[in-house]
């Protein structure tokens, strides 16, 4: 008899990946030895500061910190995320009943929904989006109602729009700024409209600000949680991963309404055993350390967004400039067709590889994501190459 299992309904329904063909693509490239330049990648290239580092060493010399990590986390990261929301955002969080800290913030949104939908509830998610709220959302059983974020509303979502019947079946709504991949930042009034949207309706807004300190030119990301109404409906997912360079390490945390935060801690419990404790006493080192670090890195990416920005204009794309994350999102030319289209051009043409929008959901179609994940220099060379190896096609002349 054949051994046959099928991987369950619940994978099934999860959006198709749209990147095989250009993985492959991008993975025969480098095969053959071309330079490719990989603007595709939202991980930082800069290696995590030294003074964190050389926390960690002492940390994991410690044995306290070899066993099992409490599930409420360490006290003395609750007090630190604590203060640093203070200091940062002038928000007051309680740091026994107000503060989780997660596994990196990828883990903490996509667990809970787990922890609020029933079956046929709805989660209301931006797109194009981050994936794992999409992910989550079908995994415990919810339903997808997709808001559009266009160009015209400043990649906003139109809450107007939703019909009554969705929202009576809405339980969560996903907003995430600055944005990933729009690069889109909130406005004060759209976080107002949002809270009282959100009490009106009984829907719990999951913030995701993985990318509040990456803002240029005088900008600052505010927290959703500085608006009043906010502590009724609002859980706020953080994280060190692009602040301090720290994506490998995963630790975040959710933070906010005390219920939600209680309820997600719930969830967790069944399913892991919290973060390295080394790993928690270094992110305290991290949070409390002066701007130094973050000050450089705003610096550096803002040289590389202007680089790329000024040489995509001068090659008539239409860029708007963004003031914070570290991505450009353009609108593809139309003679390119497809954002998948365009991807493939870029990688056979100029050995650059960027994501194609649709990647994000089909409210990106037509757009494509560059990365400033490479340095200056490398970013020069990607303009020269666009210059030098498609530029008739790009102005279509
Ligand atoms: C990178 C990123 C995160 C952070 O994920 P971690 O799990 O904390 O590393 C969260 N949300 C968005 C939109 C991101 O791009």
């Amino acid at each position: 008899m054949e051994f046959k299992i099928e991987q369950s309904d619940r994978l099934k329904q999860l959006p198709p990946y749209l990147f095989l063909e250009i993985d492959r693509a991008k993975r025969e490239a480098q095969r053959q030895g071309r330079d490719i330049i990989d603007l595709g990648i939202g991980d930082p290239d800069q290696p995590t500061p030294q003074f964190i580092i050389d926390k960690l060493y002492e940390a994991a010399k410690d044995r306290a910190n070899h066993r099992y990590a409490l599930d409420a986390g360490l006290a003395i990261l609750r007090e630190s995320i604590a203060r640093w929301y203070k200091k940062r955002f002038g928000v007051d969080l309680n740091p026994d009943n107000e503060i989780l800290p997660l596994i990196g913030s990828k883990e903490g949104i996509a667990h809970f929904p787990l922890a609020i939908l029933n079956r046929g509830d709805y989660s209301l998610i931006p797109d194009p989006c981050y994936p794992p709220y999409k992910g989550s959302t079908i995994f415990a059983g919810g339903k997808v109602y997709l808001m559009p974020l266009l160009s015209k509303n400043g990649f906003l979502p139109e809450l107007k729009k939703i019909r009554n019947t969705v929202l009576k079946r809405a339980k969560i709504i996903f907003v995430n700024y600055p944005n990933n991949p729009t690069s889109a930042i909130a406005t004060d009034e759209f976080y107002k409209e949002l809270i009282e949207f959100a009490i009106r309706n009984n829907i719990i807004v999951v913030s995701d600000l993985a990318y509040s300190e990456i803002c240029f030119d005088g900008y600052k990301p505010r927290s959703l949680l500085e608006f009043e109404g906010a502590r009724e409906c609002v859980i706020e997912f953080h994280s060190l991963s692009k602040t301090f360079n720290m994506t490998g390490w995963r630790i975040g945390w959710a933070c906010g309404n005390t219920n939600f935060v209680s309820l997600l801690g719930k969830v967790k419990s069944n399913i892991d055993s919290g973060v390295f404790q080394a790993i928690q006493v270094t992110g305290t080192t991290a949070l409390e350390a002066d701007d130094t670090h973050v000050n450089s890195m705003i610096a550096m990416y803002q040289e590389r967004r202007d680089i790329l920005a000024q040489g995509l204009k001068s090659l008539g794309f239409n860029i708007r400039l963004p003031r914070a994350t570290f991505y450009l999102w353009s609108k593809i030319p139309r003679r390119f067709g497809k954002s998948i289209d365009f991807a493939k051009i870029l990688l056979s043409k100029a050995d650059i590889v960027a994501t194609p929008g649709v990647g994000f959901g089909k409210y990106g179609e037509g757009y494509i994501r560059f990365a400033l994940t490479v340095s200056a220099q490398r970013i020069r060379e990607a303009v020269e190459r666009l210059k030098t190896r498609m530029t008739t096609n790009i102005r279509g002349n």
